[in-house]
């Protein structure tokens, strides 16, 4: 169905970014060929950096003459096996473009390309005073493109929201290779469809980003983080609810569970503080007065007292902040560690039934003999629950996975949730869309990748099957 890149169009490929930027060796071709998604592998027949949004368009136009299929790569950070090249054809690294084009003070914007890794963009904003929310904890290495493409959020999401909440202005190439704008350094925008926010979360199926233009805030001046261990988690959980109930508005309010523990304190040099815990909150408050924000943090220590917490750690110095982030931040590889084969996924459900969803998880875990660990964004109901195989026999586990992880999902979407809160569809998760949206919800989506990408060659196999 979709032809191969032979030499003719790899000429035309190197003709449009220059020889030194095409790859095609095989073993050069083996960075591509995964996302942080263990379990899928494919190498792409060739990979470009393009230095310009013009070099991609004409990039996508020649896929569109030939039907080879193409894909943007950010970071290739992603869970899901977004970047994955399983119909092969050509990756498009977007590594080259990571400028920062504008960092506009007065009208507290930036304009960056694609390529910027977050992390950098969040430094350079907040040199002058200014602050870019979204989080994710993959940070310093995934793009500010990649974000976009999986709306990413992170644990600021609570009082800040998500990427799709600071993007004001794109240009993107469509499927066809047209180059389109949408959006500025505008505060608001009612211009017809809003392409921009078809574009966030479409997982690099409906355009490739550019070039991206996100709102600032100004920088918070305090920041304290508390770390509060619990004896059982179903007291940490309930606290959560009471401080969202109190109408409180922490930054981050993050989750683990007694397993985490014992799984960092393994792994990590640093000692986990409160190591007989069952279970840590960890809450982040800031805002620009001290008096202000010492009276939040003192309700919420008062709350997750009264609420059973066993004792309440302030850190108020960066360096101390780091330290106790440090267990939370370096969770994903620290489970990686123990069990490199494992199975990852996120579910979002009402901040309010965090509590049965957790209990659920743990029901699916005795049910089916599995190990879990659940741990993640208590504050915005998103839960990252990850199967660990250790050494168990493949065949039983993935037999029991079969049945687990339908299981999950439906108990996501019983309790008002839904089958991802931030690391997207992409090829893992494809199988349980109809979990989660109606049919006539799914057609629509069909409908609007059939009317932009005719061919089907921007992505491939992402988030639903090719059309056969
Ligand atoms: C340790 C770790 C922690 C993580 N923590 C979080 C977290 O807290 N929150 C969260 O949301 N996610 C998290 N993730 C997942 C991942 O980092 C995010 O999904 C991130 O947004 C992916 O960005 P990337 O640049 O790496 O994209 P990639 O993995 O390269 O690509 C992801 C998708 O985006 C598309 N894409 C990439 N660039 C573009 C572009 N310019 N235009 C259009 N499409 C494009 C690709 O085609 C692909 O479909 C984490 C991952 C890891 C490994």
């Amino acid at each position: 169905m979709f032809k191969t890149i032979d030499n003719e169009i790899l000429k035309r490929i190197g003709e449009i970014v220059g020889e030194s930027n095409l790859l095609s060796r095989e073993e050069r071709l083996e960075d591509y060929a995964r996302d942080e998604n263990a379990s899928l592998y494919a190498l792409p027949e060739a990979a470009a950096r393009p230095g310009t949004i013009g070099e991609i368009a004409a990039l996508v136009k020649l896929a569109n003459r030939y039907r080879f299929p193409v894909l943007a790569r950010g970071g290739g950070t992603g869970v899901t096996g977004g970047a994955v090249p399983v119909h092969g054809g050509l990756v498009i690294d977007l590594g080259r473009m990571n400028r920062i084009l504008e960092i506009d003070e007065d009208s507290m914007m930036a304009v960056v390309e694609a390529g910027v890794i977050t992390e950098n963009l969040q430094k350079a904003v907040e040199e002058k005073g200014l602050f870019y929310p979204p989080d994710p904890a993959s940070l310093d290495s995934c793009f500010l493109g990649g974000n976009l493409a999986e709306d990413a959020g992170g644990p600021r999401a609570v009082k800040y929201g998500v990427t799709r909440d600071y993007i004001t202005g794109v240009e993107a190439v469509l499927p066809q290779g047209e180059i389109i704008g949408y959006g500025g350094k505008l505060v608001k925008n009612a211009t017809g469809y809003n392409l921009l926010h078809l574009l966030i979360g479409s997982e690099g199926t409906l355009g490739i980003a550019g070039r991206i233009t996100v709102r600032l805030l100004a920088k918070p001046k305090i920041r304290v983080d508390l770390l509060i261990p619990f004896p059982d988690y179903d007291r940490a959980v309930e606290s959560v609810a009471a401080i969202l109930r109190r109408r409180l508005t922490p930054t981050a309010i993050e989750f683990m569970d007694r397993k985490c523990l014992e799984i960092s304190r393994q792994v990590l040099d640093n000692p986990v503080p409160f190591e007989d815990a069952a279970a840590h909150l960890l809450i982040e408050v800031d805002g620009d007065d001290p008096d202000r924000v010492e009276k939040e943090y003192e309700a919420i220590g008062e709350i997750c007292l009264e609420g059973g917490a066993a004792d309440i750690r302030v850190a108020d110095s960066p360096r101390y902040q780091d330290q106790i982030w440090e267990t939370r931040r370096k969770l994903r590889d620290s489970i990686k560690t123990v069990s490199p084969a494992k199975l990852s996924q996120d579910v979002v459900v009402p901040r309010m039934k965090i509590a049965e969803l957790l209990g659920g998880i743990g029901n699916i875990e005795a049910k089916y003999g599995l190990e879990i660990i659940a741990y993640g964004h208590a504050g915005d109901g998103n839960v990252h629950v990850n199967f660990l195989k250790r050494n168990r026999e493949e065949a039983p586990w993935r037999k029991a996975l079969d049945k687990a992880v339908p299981e999950l999902f439906s108990l996501a979407v019983e309790l008002g949730g839904t089958i991802s809160g931030e690391h997207g569809i992409g090829v893992t998760k494809q199988k349980y869309l109809p979990l989660a949206l109606n049919p006539d919800a799914i057609a629509a989506m069909r409908t609007i990748k059939k009317a932009l990408d005719p061919a089907g060659i921007l992505n491939p196999g992402k988030i639903f099957p090719v059309d056969k």
